[in-house]
């Protein structure tokens, strides 16, 4: 049997990581085996409509670097590919099922429902369909169409039968059917539900598994007696875990402390690679300690049988040590184009600026290149070398007022005086040469030096940061805070002046 499976999302906004791992794992499922991966969007339910969602979901997935070989957008042999353009498709297959005593009209109105339902609860039952309108006659139905009522169609669940089906992931799993009770398959607008439209078109699609998040799960006694009812033999099912929050509840869209759409993480500067390798480990593990994986291997690895039941936690931290790991791997100017916009946007790079301009965020890149866990960081990172000083903390102000520090600074700032070239390797040379005239080393000499240029007592190497200010930044620095406070101790103005 050929390996057909579909992502069906209900276009309702942007891609969340829940989706994104969902339509991650049947890729590389289909991938892994050479089988055949669809996109279908599953949009009957109107009043959750988005607008453009499709094309941004679609979007976020081509960015995640998947690919579809069936789809809204790409056609094929199935299609169409979307809910309301198979409206005809699934009225057929109602009619089919009306037919065979499968289904019947429901005439029932929402107020009666409401009322039924409110009657079992007040007795303690569970609420469901009484199954009112199981026994009306054709007759009946013309009768009530002739009164002119609204119905809804209805799937007769056979009483007394346990359904049992193995789950990929969940092993061997049953429902009763007298739990069910008589589910809506057609609205009265006619509109397909969920359980049906999915089975009709899964069906149809001939999908051999069906791949999904574990809130499906309790969906699926429903559409294994409607395969039963159109004679069709139902695909295998495999039911992802939950994706939990940080303290093990199920992650909810509505929590805006986490961002939980692919296109945020887009927008925040995250790469493509670290968000698959990380998504595809939550939830599936190829056991081992190794967790770095291309998307390649992950198609390589991947299987069905290695994917757990357990709810599976997202840790923000965790993804944002897997994207710094991937932009470790980037080029410098890769990395620029990826921080770019978000430097513009800080203000901190000038979109008119030319090559220079651009060869300083080049510069100021490699400072924080391994440092940064996503390209809109670095602006947050770096802002203050870029801007200028601040004012000094407490723990700078104790750097300084070492006695040996007016030594160390009034000493490199000769050295750095007269360099031949400002670059971190020479400014390394000079730093040597203080070490050896003052017999200061280590924190000792480079702390007092990066306060007086930086005032800070942080911030990536002190060659590269001193190369990244420029020369003339420095030595003024340095200057005037000499000035300052040791005006009566040393005297570099002078010195500065006639340079
Ligand atoms: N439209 C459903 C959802 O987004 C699809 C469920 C399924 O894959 O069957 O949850």
């Amino acid at each position: 049997m050929s390996v057909r499976v579909r992502y069906a999302p209900s276009p309702t906004g942007h891609l969340h990581i829940g989706g994104a791992r969902t339509a991650l794992f049947n890729w590389l499922y289909a991938r892994h085996c050479g089988g055949t991966f669809i996109l279908r969007f599953e949009d009957t339910d109107r009043a959750r409509q988005v607008e453009r969602a499709e094309e941004k979901m679609i979007r976020s997935l081509r960015w995640l670097g998947l690919d579809w070989d069936e789809g809204p957008d790409v056609g094929g042999p199935c299609g169409p590919y979307r809910s309301t353009d198979r409206l005809p498709v699934y009225r057929e297959h109602a009619a089919r099922l009306l037919e065979t005593g499968w289904a019947y009209r429901c005439y029932c109105s929402p107020e009666e429902l409401e009322a039924e339902r409110e009657q079992m609860r007040v007795r303690g039952e569970m609420p469901r369909y009484s199954g009112k309108c199981r026994h009306l006659t054709r007759r009946d139905w013309d009768r009530l169409d002739a009164e002119g009522r609204p119905y809804t169609v209805r799937f007769r669940v056979p009483e007394g039968r346990t359904l049992r089906f193995r789950d990929l992931v969940h092993g061997d799993v049953s429902f009763e059917s007298d739990g069910i009770g008589d589910f809506v398959i057609l609205k009265s607008d006619g509109m397909p539900t969920y359980n049906f439209a999915v089975v009709v078109d899964d069906g149809l699609m001939r999908i051999s598994h069906v791949i999904r998040g574990q809130e499906h799960l309790s969906n699926t006694p429903n559409q294994i007696l409607i395969y039963e009812a159109l004679g069709w033999e139902p695909p295998a099912f495999a039911h992802v875990s939950l994706i939990l929050n940080e303290s093990g509840k199920k992650l909810s869209k509505r929590d805006e402390s986490v961002a939980q759409f692919i296109e945020q993480y887009e927008a925040l500067g995250y790469v493509p690679e670290a968000m698959v390798n990380y998504l595809a480990l939550l939830g599936w593990s190829p056991g081992g300690e190794r967790e770095m994986f291309s998307l390649p291997e992950l198609v390589e690895q991947f299987s069905l049988e290695r994917v757990g039941k357990s709810g599976a936690v997202f840790d923000p931290q965790k993804l944002r040590w897997m994207n710094a790991q991937y932009l470790r791997r980037r080029k410098d100017e890769e990395l620029l184009d990826l921080c770019w916009p978000h430097l513009v946007q800080a203000g901190l790079a000038d979109p008119r600026s030319g090559p220079e301009g651009r060869e300083r965020m080049l510069a100021l890149v490699r400072l924080y290149r391994d440092e940064m866990e996503y390209a809109a960081q670095l602006p947050e990172l770096a802002s203050w070398l870029v801007e200028g000083t601040g004012e000094m903390g407490p723990a700078e102000e104790e750097v300084l007022s070492s006695p040996a520090a007016s030594v160390a600074v009034t000493a490199f700032y000769r050295e750095a005086e007269t360099l031949p070239a400002w670059t971190p390797g020479e400014i390394q040379n000079a730093l040597k040469r203080v070490q050896k005239a003052t017999g200061l080393k280590g924190r000792a000499l480079f702390m007092p030096v990066r306060v007086a240029a930086t005032r800070r007592g942080h911030g990536p190497g002190l060659p590269e940061v001193l190369a990244f200010l420029g020369r003339e930044t420095v030595l003024n620095r340095l200057r005037s805070l000499v000035g300052e406070r040791w005006a009566d101790q040393v005297d570099i103005q002078t010195q500065g002046e006639t340079r």
